[in-house]
């Protein structure tokens, strides 16, 4: 189906993007998987190229744009399967905490670096202990005159060894009886006395995504460094997890259709028994099963990303995205790599990869089984 979600402007953007991964992504990727890191480099580029927070006013150095161009950028990334570098994750996922919760201070002193490359932003919520109850996190932040006092271990945290900045999620109430309400959001600056990182943790995929623990031990962090009020932490975190969701389906989208055309190529050009592979029955109606499924998916998420980017909060349909869109796009990946045959199975087909990626997103950002609960209760069940 044509899509009709972005306006003459928004496709302009597209090229430009579409181009810029081509020359400042493509060429460097091999590398970054290698070495497990994208380059602080690549960052800073990305800041100068306007491929950072491009929801950001001008005030604050960015260009004041829209969620679709936010989109736009996670599609392009996973159209060239980089899976490693969180661009989203720091543009549309950090950075608005503190566009949304900062007063003007926080904003003026952190935002121009966000947009500009030479901040990188990580989220840190998960605990060795807890990920998916959020309510039972143990690290606390302990006021102590015009500082906090922060302790404790926050694990598989994305941006980990290259973050400057780290909005961090801790209780600032440890009483169980104010689990929700005792919640608290920091701005952690990297070089503060008390942070340090773990070693890069090894994963099945991301390869070039420097996932890592970060320690806090008796941490002072200035009460400045909050964000909104004390105890607001969670309603904070509920608000800005919609868009997290809806982030990470488009990413699985945009994959799953990138590697499907990649698929349908192959199975035109591989041939077994004297013809391609693709006039197989078999091959005909696994790879129309996925364009179905992924034409499914295109419809229902375009429609709700112009809800979103429209200012609608889309609680439900938003965890259906995420829900919906990983799931598909893990069978995509997975009847896809099958097609290759054995070269499915080996590294450098962007196929293996691809269903490697996939996996996480049914994990990360509130797991599927997280989403259903979600679900069933805007459901009213
Ligand atoms: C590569 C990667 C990057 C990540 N990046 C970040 C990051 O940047 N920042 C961050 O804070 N976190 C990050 N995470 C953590 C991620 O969000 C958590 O792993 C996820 O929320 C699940 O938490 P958990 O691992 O503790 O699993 P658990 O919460 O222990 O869940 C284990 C299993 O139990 C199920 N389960 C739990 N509760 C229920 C329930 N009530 N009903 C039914 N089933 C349930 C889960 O669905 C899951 O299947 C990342 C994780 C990975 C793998």
């Amino acid at each position: 189906m044509k899509r009709d979600l972005y306006s003459p402007e928004d496709l302009m953007f597209q090229d430009v993007v579409r181009r810029w991964m081509l020359t400042e992504v493509v060429p460097h990727q091999e590398r970054w998987r290698k070495q497990g890191i994208v380059d602080r480099a690549a960052w800073r580029a990305a800041g100068q190229a306007g491929m950072l927070c491009p929801m950001v006013s001008e005030e604050y150095g960015g260009v004041g744009g829209t969620f679709l161009h936010s989109t736009i950028i996670i599609e392009e990334l996973a159209r060239v399967f980089e899976s490693g570098f969180a661009i989203s994750l720091h543009s549309d996922i950090v950075v608005p905490y503190i566009e949304r919760f900062g007063d003007a201070a926080q904003k003026a002193r952190w935002l121009p670096g966000c947009v500009n490359g030479e901040l990188v932003t990580a989220l840190a919520m998960t605990e060795p202990g807890t990920g998916s109850d959020l309510a039972a996190l143990r690290a606390t932040a302990v006021r102590d005159g015009e500082h906090y006092v922060i302790n404790g271990t926050k694990t598989f945290i994305s941006n980990g060894l290259l973050c400057d900045l780290v909005v961090l999620a801790v209780k600032t109430d440890p009483d169980p009886a104010n689990a929700h309400s005792g919640i608290s959001l920091f701005v952690v600056e990297a070089d503060t006395p008390g942070f340090s990182r773990g070693t890069k943790l090894e994963k099945m995929g991301m390869a070039s995504q420097d996932t890592a623990e970060l320690f806090f031990e008796d941490c002072r962090v200035p009460a400045a460094n909050r964000l909104g009020a004390e105890g607001a932490g969670f309603l904070m975190l509920m608000q800005n997890l919609q868009q997290e969701r809806l982030v990470v389906a488009i990413g699985a989208q945009a994959a799953a259709e990138s590697i499907l055309e990649e698929t349908i190529a192959y199975t035109k050009e591989r041939h077994a028994f004297g013809r391609p592979i693709s006039k197989f029955q078999n091959t005909r109606f696994k790879l129309a099963e996925c364009a179905t499924e992924v034409e499914v998916g295109r419809a229902f998420l375009d429609k709700l990303v112009q809800q979103h980017a429209a200012g609608e909060y889309l609680v439900k349909e938003c965890s259906m995205a995420k829900l919906w869109t990983t799931e598909m796009g893990q069978k995509v990946a997975d009847e896809c790599l099958q097609l290759f045959g054995g070269y499915g199975y080996m590294l450098e087909y962007n196929v293996s990869r691809a269903f490697m990626d996939a996996r996480v997103q049914r994990i990360y950002a509130g797991t599927n089984e997280i989403m259903k609960i979600i679900i069933s209760k805007q459901m009213g069940l």
